[in-house]
């Protein structure tokens, strides 16, 4: 087995086409670009705005998902990379869609998210760090909301904000555990009233989730609006429409809702925007880079982040239907090293532990996996397994997962290759894909109707989708379910936080738990992102650093290079 170079090796000594080539096979021309260097551009806004508007297409959509991860990944990243350049490789027009990197994770936990191996989306290094400026917009749009807020309050509170009821935190991009919870407004009365606050990170900002769920201008616009920032002393919602600064906010997102394009190693075309949380929000890129991807492409490739349960239910509980797109199949990323963890009894996971070359310990972990293969099929699209091929992986686990997939689940597998060959290691999967959906007549389908109200969705989602036997609401819970109606999100899609761990509420129950309730301790409504997010264990909106950040590596050499980042 030969050594595979760095990320940051591979990327560096990657032959980058200048982007105007990498679009134009899409019929794109230098014209739809507003560019940002040689190699990432965004598209105009009347490019976007022409692309997204387009009747509905032919094109297929393609998910990438997993299985439950370890903290690690398993590789669906690499995997949504690598797959859109096999696609390209068997002379189809495909594009990636991924989400933007945020700078809390980038300098916080090693760990690249712009692919790796010979399967990224480049100029990685740009792209992992202020790339475009979207996320900073976001950040500034964020607070300039924040600010608007405690301003209105300190100059007479004409809305009767009551400031022990705000709901809308400070955002920054950075993993800062000790922005969590403060007071802000202290030092006398020129500051402001003094209140509780805090800090999210701007992938947890609802104008993240915002942003990707809009498809226009005016969306994005009403989507704004309708945020609630706080209660009055009546407990009445008040908004950003209340605020007055809807148009000033969109203003500042201006240019961070074109969609980014950039190219792969290969040079296939990647739509690389937005990146929400995939607990509090809906965790997939912009509903615009799929729709644009879908009006030049036939076929898009996109992931959902965390597991099946987390991702692949929100893409296509809430994105699918808000987007309306018909997604054409899921295929399932799954590892060696995961199956192998799921198959053990441990937590946290000791990835010594998981090094062995072990047939049976891969076989034991299949229960995981065909809990999510059964959930992804109750959509009505055709499931294709992706086994992730690590270095250390042998032919005989790798040969087991793919014969348990064809034998006793009767779905198609392919071995992927894509983090060491690139596109062409990809080949036996997009035909899988390719054959799968041909050959499928079923028609994709969300798991409950839109119009059910927000209690009988979470039981769908726990009961069919985690495996629980029912669903526990606390008191607290309750009181918000029946708070719903005063800000109209009584039958609005349900967001469930969940840990990424775990089908059940309990990171430590890995394989597929049974015999569990799911605990709903408090609903959040997301008014402009249009669901109603429900909590189950504690939700993490502001990661904080590991004892040893990435960010001790990194270095800037005189002539400009960046070391240390991946
Ligand atoms: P996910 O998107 O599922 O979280 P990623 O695709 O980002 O996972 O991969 C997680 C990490 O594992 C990344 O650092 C990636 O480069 C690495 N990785 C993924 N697949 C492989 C592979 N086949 N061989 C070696 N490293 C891999
Ligand atoms: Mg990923």
């Amino acid at each position: 087995e030969q050594s595979i170079p760095s990320d940051a090796e591979i990327a560096r000594n990657a032959e980058k086409m200048p982007i105007e080539d990498v679009v134009a096979p899409l019929g794109l021309e230098p014209t739809d670009l507003e560019k940002h260097g040689d190699h990432v551009a965004k598209l105009a806004p009347e490019t976007t705005h022409e692309l997204t508007n387009r009747e509905s297409t032919d094109a297929r959509y393609v998910l990438v998902t997993g299985m439950t991860p370890t903290p690690r990944g398993e590789g669906k990243t690499v995997t949504n990379v690598g797959l859109a350049q096999a696609f390209d490789r068997l002379g189809k027009s495909a594009v990636a869609a991924v989400r933007e990197p945020s700078l809390g994770p980038v300098f916080g936990i090693k760990g690249g998210a712009a692919g790796g191996g010979y399967s990224q989306v480049l100029p990685m290094e740009d792209i992992n760090l202020h790339f475009t400026g979207d996320l900073h917009a976001i950040t500034s749009a964020h607070n300039l909301i924040s600010a608007t807020l405690d301003n209105h309050v300190h100059q007479g509170n004409d809305e009767g904000i009551d400031v022990t009821e705000v709901v809308w935190p400070r955002a920054i991009d950075a993993n800062d555990r000790a922005l969590r919870e403060l007071v802000v407004g202290l030092g006398g009365s020129t500051n402001g009233k003094p209140r509780e606050g805090g800090f999210v990170l701007t992938a947890a900002s609802e104008l993240m989730a915002v942003l990707c769920l809009a498809d226009s201008v005016a969306d994005l616009k009403e989507r704004i609006s309708r945020i609630v920032v706080a209660y009055d002393v009546d407990d009445e919602p008040v908004t950003v429409d209340d605020l007055g600064v809807t148009g000033a906010v969109a203003v500042l997102l201006k240019d961070a809702f074109q969609p980014n394009v950039v190219g792969t190693i290969e040079g296939t075309p990647a739509f690389v925007h937005g990146g929400p949380f995939a607990n509090i929000a809906h965790g997939t890129n912009s509903i615009v880079a799929d729709k644009v991807g879908g009006a030049l492409a036939d076929y898009v490739v996109t992931e959902a982040g965390f597991g099946a349960d987390l991702g692949a239910e929100k893409f296509f509980d809430i994105v699918a239907p808000a987007a309306d797109i018909q997604p054409s199949a899921a295929t399932i990323v799954v590892s060696v090293r995961a199956l192998k963890y799921h198959g053990k009894d441990m937590w946290p996971v000791e990835f010594d532990a998981l090094e062995g070359k072990d047939v049976e310990a891969v076989r034991a972990g299949f229960a995981n996996l065909d809990r999510h293969v059964s959930v992804l099929q109750k959509y009505g699209v055709p499931v294709v397994v992706a086994v992730n091929r690590f270095p250390d992986d042998t032919d005989a686990e790798v040969d087991a997962i793919l014969e348990h997939c064809r034998n006793d689940l009767d779905v198609r597998a392919a071995e992927s290759t894509v983090y060491r060959d690139g596109g062409e290691g990809g080949i036996d999967l997009a035909e899988a894909i390719d054959a799968a959906i041909d050959a499928h007549d079923d028609e994709f389908s969300p798991l409950y109707e839109q119009d059910a109200p927000v209690e009988e969705k979470i039981r769908t989602v726990a009961t069919e989708v985690y495996g629980a036997d029912g669903v526990t609401f606390t008191a607290d819970a309750r009181a918000d379910l029946e708070r719903l109606e005063r800000v109209d999100l009584e039958t609005a899609p349900v967001c469930l936080s969940k840990t990424p761990y775990s089908f059940s509420d309990d990171s430590s129950k890995n394989g597929a738990p049974e015999g569990w309730e799911l605990t709903v301790r408090e609903l959040r409504p997301s008014a402009g992102a249009g669901f109603v997010v429900a909590l189950t264990g504690d939700v993490l909106t502001m990661p904080g650093l590991p004892s040893e950040p990435a960010a001790l590596e990194m270095d800037l050499e005189d002539d400009g290079t960046v070391t240390g980042l991946f």
